[in-house]
């Protein structure tokens, strides 16, 4: 039974299987295909098919208590061995287990593959063809930013340059680059990875995720040494990057100097290309979209399991540090402020992308909608405004009466590595 669930996640493309317990030791499954929760089954004698489970991820099958984390190698008949990323958690009634499906056919996607257009790769390949500097993604949590963050590495994994990586966990093996799994039990954590791999002469080096002010801090002085860091973090539009850095105690100066680019994404649904056809835009559409070029829907069909859709493809937000983006960084980070410059400077914004990506039939104006709904207001449709957010211009901040351009008074503590040199400090302002 196990199995046949997993061949059949294999074969319907499902990121995650979801196993919960109901009542009388039943277990309720679930499938995640194309970002929705679809049911498969429920079934009885829930504790056995969780300590199946747990076997075959090599965990404790007695520890019902304790969240537990795993991983196992599964041969599918539909797309050959997938690897398997199992956690549970204990709840009501017993413990939840979660199956994520680690797709290893996104590894070694080029970033065209990935849904970049033209227009955007012509602004972005540039930045990750320069020696140093700091590239971000970010998202929510299953954006998709980690495949992106692993296509720009693939772009610049030539056997002249060492690339390190330090990651929680490991997702995919990628040939010539070193990868390091943080472990939190044995302190093994990002800023001492990072400290460490720092005296290890890297050319590149991949964060997996920046979390905490120290690896921050690190992340962009490596990036003002001569080291080019790419690396992801948890913001909802391009801007929030710079406001949350910003939160995280780094300065103007570091930021304005270190940072070279950030990429939102947030997933939309793919039209079927066997059923999508051409239609003009409806008038509400129009006053929508603000353009009045006809658009794609699709009925369904045999290839889609009629529901017009098949599989999903990112909207992405390219957001440049240009010269009036870093002059606004200095100034007043209030997030409509840096939204509108961004706009006034060359942003390409997730709306723009989305509509590109509409006309071209890729997906729907529907999608582009809900996938770009709580984004900031841009050229397009009055998106509505998302949760306030905290002022963090002028003298709000705490440890620094004058503004930006201080530290606050409290830092973690963050020894240097012996020998790493300091970057240049900004001049009292
Ligand atoms: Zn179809």
């Amino acid at each position: 039974m196990v199995n046949q669930w997993i061949q059949q996640a294999a074969e319907r493309r499902a990121s995650d299987i979801h196993l919960e317990p109901t009542e009388d030791d039943r277990l309720r499954v679930r499938m995640r295909v194309d970002g929705d929760l679809r049911a498969v089954e429920t079934v009885a004698d829930g504790r056995k098919v969780m300590a199946r489970l747990k076997v075959m991820a090599g965990l404790d099958v007695n520890e019902r208590g304790m969240p537990l984390d795993g991983r196992v190698r599964v041969q599918t008949s539909s797309r050959g061995p997938i690897d398997l990323r199992m956690s549970t958690t204990p709840c009501l009634g017993g413990e939840k287990a979660v199956l994520r499906l680690i797709d290893n056919s996104r590894l070694g996607k080029t970033l065209e593959e990935l849904g970049y257009t033209k227009r955007m790769l012509a602004a972005y390949k540039p930045i990750v063809e320069l020696p140093y500097g700091l590239l971000l993604h970010v998202g929510p949590t299953g954006s998709g930013k980690t495949t992106s963050l692993y296509a720009v590495l693939t772009t610049v994994n030539k056997p002249e340059k060492n690339i390190q990586t330090v990651e929680d966990p490991v997702e995919y093996d990628i040939p010539g680059v070193t990868q390091t799994q943080v472990n939190h039990d044995q302190g093994l954590t990002f800023p001492k990875v990072l400290r460490a791999l720092l005296r290890q002469d890297p050319n590149v080096i991949l964060i997996g995720e920046i979390r905490d002010d120290a690896t921050a801090e690190i992340a962009l002085e490596a990036s003002m040494t001569g080291h080019l860091v790419l690396s992801t973090l948890h913001a909802n539009e391009a801007v929030g990057a710079v406001v949350r850095l910003l939160d995280m105690g780094m300065t103007p100066y570091s930021i304005a100097y270190s940072l070279r680019s950030v990429i939102a994404q947030r997933f939309v649904k793919k039209l079927c290309t066997s059923c999508r056809k051409q239609v003009p835009q409806t008038d509400e559409m129009v006053r929508l979209t603000g353009s009045d070029r006809p658009v794609f829907e699709a009925e369904g069909c045999k290839d889609c399991n009629r529901s017009g859709f098949d599989g999903r493809q990112p909207l992405y937000e390219f957001l440049p540090m240009t010269a009036g983006m870093k002059k606004a960084i200095y100034q007043d980070t209030t997030p409509d402020h840096l939204q509108a410059v961004a706009l006034k400077s060359g942003m390409i914004s997730m709306f723009a992308d989305g509509m590109e990506k509409a006309f071209a039939g890729v997906t729907t104006v529907e999608e582009v909608l809900r996938a770009t709904k709580g984004v900031k207001a841009s050229a397009g449709p009055a998106a509505p405004a998302g949760p306030p957010r905290p002022r963090l211009a002028g003298p709000a901040r705490p440890g620094a009466p004058n503004g930006a351009g201080t530290r606050p008074a409290v830092r973690p503590a963050t020894a240097r590595p012996a020998g790493a040199p300091r970057p240049p400090r900004p001049p009292a302002r």
